[in-house]
């Protein structure tokens, strides 16, 4: 009998997946499995083989040869969009099966994720139309006997290193854009979330993706990641994730200066004024600390609020906070989650523990809840926070505010430039001529103004400083996977060099 939690069943037993290279479901054979244990509710979900370097070369030759074959790279834009169409219906189709799945493995509401979902449909069918729209430039100013085109061609073979926060979000900010770019994919998830990931692979090719242009292998990072960012015949790199092992993703490309698409950590200022609506900013702010239980890139970590409304802000955000759901995440009523892995819940702890320790003021949560089995965390607020400590500067992708008031428009800038990150900011304020100058001068590469975390297909994704490298989604997000060819041609006969 299926063990019933919330409205929905856990699997009795494990699911096995296969990897996936040249259109095919690839068995595990000898190969180790890596186990998978809900991280809601310590029952194991998934099984993952873990794949060899031997296993990688084998995906890297599949998409080398779809992509030099021309099956995908060479065909009209039409038909590529019509596959992501395609694989944007099929995947409306099946996003409770998805949903279900990332929920068990990454531990996020199941609500939440069959929402991102829906967003990675759009994802597909926003890529469909870029397929068809990406374009080049002609010079037609380089006098009778010259014309010039500027054309652009796909990448080639892209390698797509994904984290476990949004599995499958990030994967399809992505995945449509390459595709739709004319390049070929090997996609390695997290050893910890792979399911979506592989899921996506059967869409594919139930969508009509020619064999070998989407191919997955999983593993570890540090083996097959490694390798990705090593291999010779991978003509770009797609990175999410922390900022150290980004770094290590820069050092490894040298190989054939691969290009690198990076998108890293952040520690993101939310800029209250004393002139906001303030309820409404509180329950943004409290928004963009518990949203995915604070694993989240863009979360707004940093609380930077204008000291003349400090202190009461700081206790609507506490109230907003106290009120959030936390629990099981496959209930649908649950809008906080367990957080993904035992390491992550462990570094959480940690923090909250030195926010203690290095004498920042609790006001609300301050440690794990405890549910019988999972790993859950309270959204905690610190007060009193100064900018030498630890949880003011450090990502600590967990749901832990900190507070820091703020004197003046200066210096609320300044406090948001303060960090070697720049992914992500939002301010709060009536007053559109201090919306505008924050916005304008504080440095991340995404903003909100009187909201957070809001997204979607059209505009790009991506960070200043250490936060990263390119764009992903938007117009600007095919872009990143083209080449530029600049081609004069000659009208009439060339001025002979040699007389
Ligand atoms: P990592 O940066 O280690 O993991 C991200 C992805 O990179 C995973 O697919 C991982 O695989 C892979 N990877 C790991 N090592 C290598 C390597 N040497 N070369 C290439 N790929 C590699 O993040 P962690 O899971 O360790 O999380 C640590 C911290 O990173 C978090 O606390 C958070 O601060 C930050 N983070 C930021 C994310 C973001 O969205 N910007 C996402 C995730 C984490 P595998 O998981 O299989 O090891």
């Amino acid at each position: 009998m299926d063990q019933v939690v919330g409205r929905q069943s856990l699997p009795d037993s494990p699911r096995t997946f296969g990897f996936f290279v040249d259109g095919k479901r690839m068995e595990a054979g000898e190969r180790a499995y890596f186990e998978r244990r809900s991280p809601g509710h310590d029952v194991p979900v998934t099984r993952i083989p873990k794949c060899t370097r031997e296993d990688l070369d084998l995906a890297v030759k599949a998409a080398r040869r779809a992509f030099e074959d021309g099956r995908w790279s060479r065909i009209p834009a039409v038909e590529r969009a019509n596959v992501l169409l395609r694989a944007a219906q099929i995947l409306r189709s099946r996003a409770a099966e998805l949903a279900y799945w990332e929920t068990l493995e990454n531990g996020k509401p199941i609500s939440q994720a069959r929402a991102e979902v829906d967003g990675c449909a759009g994802m597909f069918e926003y890529a469909a139309g870029l397929a068809r729209t990406l374009h080049g430039d002609a010079f037609n100013n380089l006098g009778d006997g010259m014309f010039g085109l500027v054309t652009r061609e796909p990448i080639g073979v892209v390698g797509l290193i994904t984290p476990w926060n949004f599995p499958f979000l990030i994967l399809c900010e992505r995945v449509p854009y390459i595709l739709a770019a004319g390049c070929t994919i090997v996609a390695k998830p997290s050893e910890v979330t792979s399911a979506t990931t592989l899921l996506l692979a059967e869409i594919l090719s139930e969508a009509g993706l020619p064999d070998g242009c989407y191919n997955v292998v999983t593993g570890s990072g540090s083996v097959i990641g490694q390798a990705m960012t090593e291999h010779l015949d991978i003509d770009m790199v797609s990175f999410t994730g922390s900022t150290s092992v980004g770094r290590r993703c820069v050092e490894a490309a040298g190989g054939n200066f691969k290009k690198l698409g990076l998108e890293l950590g952040g520690k993101n200022p939310q800029i209250v004024f004393a002139d906001a609506d303030l309820e409404d900013a509180a329950d943004g702010v409290a928004f963009g600390i518990g949203f995915n239980t604070g694993q989240c890139c863009v979360s707004g970590s940093r609380l930077i609020v204008e000291r003349s409304v400090a202190s009461e802000f700081e206790k609507l955000v506490a109230a907003k906070l106290a009120k959030v759901k936390v629990g099981d995440p496959l209930d649908p009523s649950t809008q906080i989650g367990a957080i993904t892995t035992t390491a992550q819940n462990t570094t959480i702890l940690d923090y909250i523990a030195r926010g203690k320790e290095e004498g920042a003021r609790l006001v609300c949560g301050g440690g794990a809840l405890d549910f019988g089995r999972g790993h859950y965390i309270a959204p905690t607020l610190f007060g009193d926070v100064t900018s030498a400590m630890a949880i003011s500067r450090d990502e600590i992708f967990g749901p832990v505010l900190a507070v820091m008031p703020f004197d003046g428009e200066d210096e609320a800038i300044a406090m948001a430039n303060d960090t070697v990150y720049g992914l992500a900011a939002s301010v709060w304020t009536k007053n559109i001529d201090k919306a505008l100058n924050v916005t304008r001068r504080v440095r991340a590469g995404r903003f909100w103004v009187n909201t957070t975390l809001a997204g979607g297909p059209e505009l790009p994704l991506g960070g200043f400083k250490q936060s990263g490298w390119g764009r992903e989604a938007g117009s600007y997000g095919i872009e990143e996977y083209t080449q530029i060819k600049s081609v004069h041609i000659e009208i009439g006969k060339r001025e002979p060099w040699v007389r």
